[in-house]
């Protein structure tokens, strides 16, 4: 597909739950939770610097290789139904950083200086570590 893509100049849409193989195919990902994008990011910055709570959790599955100890947390709580979905922000009941906001107001995407567009209250409060 790499091959192809350099000699016809072609543009994929690719779509995976197989984060490796979505960082190896691509310039940009974008992160969707119940339909809806809520990060977007050129690909060495969304590895590199997840900011969304769910980004941060996905990224939070991956086995580390390098067994480096690091402390991995998984995504709590069950994956709502998409045909009723919650509230406000739609990962809410499952996100350690929602308030009475994020029941209530869904969130729009805020662009950021290296490319970046994350829908979350949090990220634009301030109140995600490490996503500034
Ligand atoms: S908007 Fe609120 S609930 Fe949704 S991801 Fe951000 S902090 Fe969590």
């Amino acid at each position: 597909m790499k091959e192809l893509q350099r000699e016809l100049n072609l543009t994929y849409l690719f779509i995976s739950h197989n984060l490796a193989v979505v960082y190896h195919m691509s310039n940009h990902v974008g992160v969707m939770y119940l339909g809806r994008l809520v990060e977007v990011a050129p690909s060495r910055v969304l590895f590199a610097k997840p900011r969304h709570p769910y980004t941060k959790l996905l990224l939070d599955t991956i086995p580390d290789l390098e067994m480096k100890g690091g402390e991995r947390t998984p995504v709590a709580g069950e994956v709502p139904n998409p045909i009723n979905p919650p509230s406000g922000c739609a990962f809410h009941p499952r996100c350690p950083f929602a308030n009475d906001r994020c029941k209530v107001e869904a969130p729009l995407p805020i662009a950021l200086p290296d490319g970046a567009k994350i829908a979350c209250h949090g990220v634009e409060e301030g109140r995600i570590p490490d996503a500034a």
